[in-house]
């Protein structure tokens, strides 16, 4: 226990009170309502002169959820046992909608991405990042996402897009692609492979764009 304003209050106690300061309305007969501040009962409770017997908390302040001394905005009456309804109180509104699940052609899309091997080679003269690229999958991907950074992630992360669409199943192939060349210096660049998309970022990676059209082999 420690002492804190004149009461003993367990260890962590004041943090509760700064927490509860946070917490403005309650829920009786689930109609959102303020709090009740202490010193503003109907009933005198010496907060003129203390600070609530109960909780802790000073003049002005809300208790701390679960002090007895704490009114019903609804009734009046001490939240502990007054009447009304407090069964939706504390409950969270319902989450913001999940995201969709992938759909088959998505999933088949993740699991086609885990199978490109890549490796970065080097540069080209015009500073893009040369990669090797091998479409160890049984499909094609229009983008494969490659996450670049500066030196351990100190200086910047960021990820590209390499136009692999033209590297078939079982082939491989050479891209090349800008990696911040106006942020990076070439030896602060690393590559590194991105975390598998998921349906909450799914809208981050280019593997699921439509696929380009096949050119017409030329003649
Ligand atoms: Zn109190
Ligand atoms: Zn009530």
């Amino acid at each position: 226990m420690v002492e804190f304003r004149g009461i003993e209050v367990v260890e962590g106690w004041p943090e509760r009170i700064q927490e509860a300061q946070l917490l403005l309305t309650c829920h009786p007969n689930g109609k959102e309502m303020g709090r009740v501040r202490y010193g503003a009962e109907e009933d005198d409770w010496g907060a003129n002169d203390r600070a609530c017997h109960d909780c802790g908390v000073i003049k002005g302040e809300l208790h701390v959820p679960g002090c007895d001394v704490e009114r019903c905005p609804s009734c009046g009456g001490q939240i502990f046992g007054c009447d009304c309804d407090w069964s939706t109180d504390g409950v969270e509104p319902p989450a913001a909608k999940p995201s969709k699940p992938f759909t088959d052609k998505q999933l088949k899309i993740v699991a086609a991405r885990k199978k490109f091997v890549w490796r970065h080679t080097g540069f080209a003269s015009n500073g893009d990042a040369i990669f090797e690229v091998h479409n160890g999958s049984d499909m094609r991907l229009p983008y494969l996402s490659v996450g670049v950074q500066g030196r351990g992630g100190t200086k910047l992360i960021g990820a590209v897009w390499l136009n692999v669409a033209g590297i078939e199943p079982g082939s491989s192939g050479r891209v090349q692609h800008d990696c911040y060349s106006d942020q990076l210096r070439q030896d602060e660049v690393e590559c590194f492979s991105t975390a598998d998309p998921t349906p909450e970022t799914r809208d981050r990676f280019w593997e699921f764009n439509r696929l380009p059209k096949k050119r017409a082999p030329d003649v």
